[in-house]
């Protein structure tokens, strides 16, 4: 006989209640060779979905390789662990006993107990798939009442799942702030305001925290995250009154504005968003074409005096442009902080080395510390290569180094484009370090 196995974990693995793809594949094994169904297992073939839900057919690569192979004759009989893994919907499961019946396969079922050679057995399962549907339904819905009624009368957070960082839960499952990490969460925000970069801002906060490491899309998230300013949205509505704040909004909104400020930039625009024209009006970034080298012409654009002020022209200006000193005290201490965490990354590999060779550390458990700490040690490397550009002189960057540096000490550069001259230049002031709310903690 030619058997066909199908085993499926879902997406929501707290629903399988612990019952693996090995587990699963084991016991049909087990159940396979008591009921004396194969007597090879050459005669097996597994088809096996990690991570699907059973709510729709499509989408479920190994089964719809089943049915395929089911059509094609290729089957004798199909074992499955329970109803449920084939599908929780009566609708398909009526498709797939005629699609089993037509091409004369039998099912067998193992925790359901029940196979499909007689038409009783197969009424009897469509009554059991009836109440999987019914049962999944019922407990979606009781659920949903259940977290409204929590939210809109007891005003009481119930998501589950990861908790957004700088927030914990109480043993009353209220949302708290966690004040330890809440004041890089403000951080966070304070750099956002000040004009920094996502880059920048993540780069910050992986110096002044070594508890987590964030990914620039980490950070982009966080900022856009209401919950931050104390909004909850659930089911549609949001609640104000739940969540305390870590920041007002007028904060959020400002950092937003200073992100969507950051993503409108295109890298080669080295002046973007700092270009003001004599009328007042702020410079767009525009671009032209040329026949000759460099081909690309990047100019900044008045939109009130139709004019142009061309990005050579003003990089020209700023290699003999004295910029200011210092300012870079943040950038200085996040130096000497990730020279700090690579020496603590070297100090704990060479530990790692030491208690592995007196023999204290299995070398599974080795290898796998080892590579963590390596990888780290890695990160922290090309984060001091980002950082070491800072300290380039302007002529010697490239263009987004430029970029970079321009939008840390610049605030505004106002331009003739008539008359082709930079009238005046702002400097941004210098980012205290000594304002910052981490305060002078940083762990190494
Ligand atoms: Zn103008």
């Amino acid at each position: 006989m030619r058997m066909a196995c199908y085993i499926r974990v879902s997406t929501d693995r707290q629903a399988d209640d612990g019952c693996s793809l090995e587990m699963q594949r084991a016991t049909l094994e087990k159940y396979l060779s008591i009921m004396n169904l194969v007597s090879d297992r050459d005669q097996v073939s597994w088809y096996c979905d990690d991570g699907y839900s059973a709510k729709s057919i499509a989408g479920r690569p190994s089964f719809l390789r089943l049915l395929k192979d089911i059509r094609e004759g290729t089957i004798d009989a199909l074992a499955i662990w329970d109803l449920s893994r084939l599908t929780r919907s009566i609708w398909d499961l009526r498709d797939i006993l005629n699609l089993l019946a037509e091409n004369e396969v039998e099912l067998y079922c193992m925790n359901d107990d029940v196979h499909t050679e007689t038409a009783s057995e197969r009424f009897s399962m469509n009554v059991r798939m009836l109440s999987y549907q019914f049962e999944r339904e019922k407990v979606s819905e009781r659920t949903n009442a259940v977290l409204i009624d929590l939210v809109k009368n007891k005003k009481r957070y119930v998501a589950g799942g990861k908790i957004a960082y700088g927030f914990r839960r109480t043993r009353e499952k209220e949302l708290v702030i966690d004040e330890e990490r809440a004041r890089y969460v403000r951080e966070m925000f304070r750099l956002a305001r000040h004009g920094m970069s996502l880059e920048q801002i993540t780069l910050a906060l992986n110096t002044l925290q070594s508890e987590r490491y964030f990914q620039v899309e980490n950070v982009r998230c966080m900022l856009k995250n209401r919950k931050y300013s104390g909004h909850y949205l659930f089911k549609g509505v949001e609640y104000d009154d739940i969540i305390p704040p870590i920041v007002t909004d007028e904060e959020q909104q400002e950092a937003l504005d200073n992100l969507n400020h950051h993503s409108q930039k295109s890298d080669n625009y080295i002046f973007a968003g700092l270009v003001k024209c004599q009328c007042g009006t702020p410079m767009t970034n525009g671009l032209a074409w040329g026949s000759h080298y460099p081909r690309r012409y990047y100019y900044y654009h008045c939109r009130e005096c139709n004019k142009y002020f061309s990005q050579i022209k003003l990089d020209k200006y700023f290699r003999s442009y004295r910029f200011p000193e210092g300012g870079d005290a943040f950038f200085d201490r996040i130096q000497t902080m990730l020279t700090g965490r690579q020496k603590a990354i070297r100090d704990r590999l060479r530990r790692l080395d030491e208690k592995y060779a007196s023999g204290y550390v299995q070398e599974k458990e080795y290898l796998m510390l080892r590579e963590v700490l390596e990888s780290r040690s890695r990160e922290a490397a090309e984060d001091q290569e980002s950082l070491g550009c800072l300290n380039k002189k302007y002529a010697d960057m490239d263009i987004l180094e430029k970029k970079r540096y321009v939008h840390e000490k610049i605030k505004m550069i106002t331009v003739d484009p008539v008359g082709k001259k930079v009238l005046s230049v702002e400097e941004r002031e210098p980012l205290d370090p000594a304002e910052s709310p981490v305060g002078k903690i940083g762990k190494g």
